[in-house]
């Protein structure tokens, strides 16, 4: 029975904001989430690496009618394009009906995601043990990548120019890989060191073998056993870690966590985690009336730079592709346009509160997260999102019941990060970050809530189904 509120009660409900769990709100869609994130544990089992996301996402988008962008061809509303940029990022774009002289929808996320980049020569042999030398690539806790399986993911140009793809680690009765630590009786000394330092980076060497070549002579026969095997497999010789890009990822799947199964670890949610939803929404977008663009990029682990990071002219070039295609003027378009960056936020994590304003951070299972600004002392490198902007897009999320929060990256002065949003407004295009909060952020094993994953989802549809 529910008693009727008291005036105190009523004035708080229309004054004061409603920051419950989205779990008791009315309208929150908790079965409909954990079936979304079903096809999300899918999409991240099947794609470790940004090579690997971008082949995912070109092939369902193909299945799904869309088809590389033609510049000398003319669209017409519901067209659906792709840009595939050398195999690392992807830009997909349905046209809508209004011309795009009124700009595009755009939602921005990233597939590359924090690992173990193998060094131009990483082979060698130390007390007849094989390793491989890494440089990580983003920002780690290094202490984190030891003890753990390892699975090994990439391309290797061999001596005919031919290009060699390797996945090795992932699938059952493949062997795995291993970053070694010391055991507790004898790491007195290491133990001294800071966390920062406990594990180094010239210490993420990945062991690959033990065995030596038989009836071998002379020195490095557990390396020249292990080139051999790599010889007979992928037909590559050590010349050929030169040009390659390998990158060493966790090994484990992604899978349900809690006993609710309410939450999702998996490695990389940073940043498909938005990517999935980002392109899920656009394959499922009805009838646009304003172009709607997602984007999968490539780099913002280490600042966007690079041919596909967004800090590029790759997407800028594109849109000015698909104005000119159409008659219009690129710069008229770009100037109109406006987007999400979709990329990952802070969690509050109790075990860990001093970091965090507990005002202003943001909650598992609250929503996704508008974040208003990133950056570091006194705001500095962010783009800080306008507030007729920001208006503009909660009347949408509300207008189409999306959960949603808002929230800092930790306390000022605390630390700092950023994303892809400043180079989208760099360019001259309204930009805010929105995104699904997590916890253990850029750690091998991270943590989301179905509850916020399918809030992506259903804010980024409705940002790109806006009249
Ligand atoms: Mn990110
Ligand atoms: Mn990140």
């Amino acid at each position: 029975m529910s008693k009727e509120k008291t005036a105190t009660e009523l004035l708080k409900d229309k004054l004061l904001s409603d920051r419950r769990n989205g779990a008791v709100k009315s309208g929150t869609e908790v079965e409909k989430a954990f079936d979304y994130c079903d096809g999300y544990i899918d999409f991240m089992n099947a794609c470790r690496t940004e090579r690997e996301c971008a082949a995912f996402i070109t092939a369902e988008a193909e299945k799904r009618g869309f088809s590389p962008f033609d510049k000398s061809k003319k669209y017409s509303a519901g067209d659906r394009v792709y840009f595939n940029n050398r195999g690392k990022s992807v830009v997909l774009c349905v046209f809508g009906k209004k011309p795009l002289s009124l700009g595009a929808k755009i939602v921005a996320s990233h597939i590359d995601s924090p690992r173990l980049d193998l060094k131009p020569n990483p082979l060698y042999e130390d007390s007849e043990l094989a390793y491989f030398k890494t440089h990580y690539y983003g920002g780690i806790k290094k202490y984190q990548w030891t003890v753990m399986p390892l699975a090994l993911h990439g391309v290797v140009m061999n001596k005919n120019g031919e290009k060699v793809t390797v996945r090795i680690g992932d699938s059952e009765g493949e062997p795995r890989f291993i970053i070694t630590d010391l055991l507790p009786h004898l790491a007195d000394e290491q133990e001294k060191r800071t966390l920062a330092d406990g594990i180094k980076g010239e210490e993420l060497n990945i062991l690959i073998g033990s065995l030596p070549l038989k009836d071998g002579e002379g020195g490095d026969l557990v390396k020249l056993a292990i080139m051999k095997i790599l010889n007979e497999k992928y037909g590559i010789v050590e010349d050929d870690f030169m040009t390659a890009e390998l990158e060493a990822v966790p090994a484990y799947p992604a899978c349900d966590l809690g006993f609710d199964r309410s939450l999702i670890g998996a490695y990389g949610h940073d940043d498909r985690v938005c990517a999935y939803p980002a392109f899920t929404s656009l394959f499922d977008a009805d009838a646009p009336e304003y172009t709607g663009i997602a984007v999968l990029t490539d780099k913002e682990e280490t600042g966007s730079d690079g041919v596909t990071g967004l800090n590029s002219a790759y997407l800028k070039h594109f849109i000015y592709d698909i104005a000119e295609a159409q008659g219009e003027n690129g710069r008229d378009v770009i100037r109109k346009c406006e987007c999400l960056s979709a990329d990952v936020n802070a969690g509050f994590d109790p075990v860990f509160p001093s970091v965090h304003d507990k005002l202003n951070a943001a909650y598992l299972n609250k929503g996704i997260v508008l974040t208003k600004y990133t950056g570091a002392r006194g705001k500095g490198g962010t783009s800080d999102a306008n507030a007729e902007f920001l208006g503009k897009v909660t009347k949408i999320f509300n207008d189409a019941c999306v959960l949603w929060q808002t929230g800092e990256l930790g306390k000022v002065d605390e630390g700092g990060g950023g994303t892809v949003a400043k180079y989208l407004a760099n360019t001259g295009i309204e930009v805010v970050d929105v995104g699904v909060p997590m916890l253990c952020m850029h750690a091998p094993f991270e943590v989301a809530a179905k509850i916020d994953i399918y809030s992506a989802y259903k804010g980024f549809k409705a940002f790109f189904e806006q009249k």
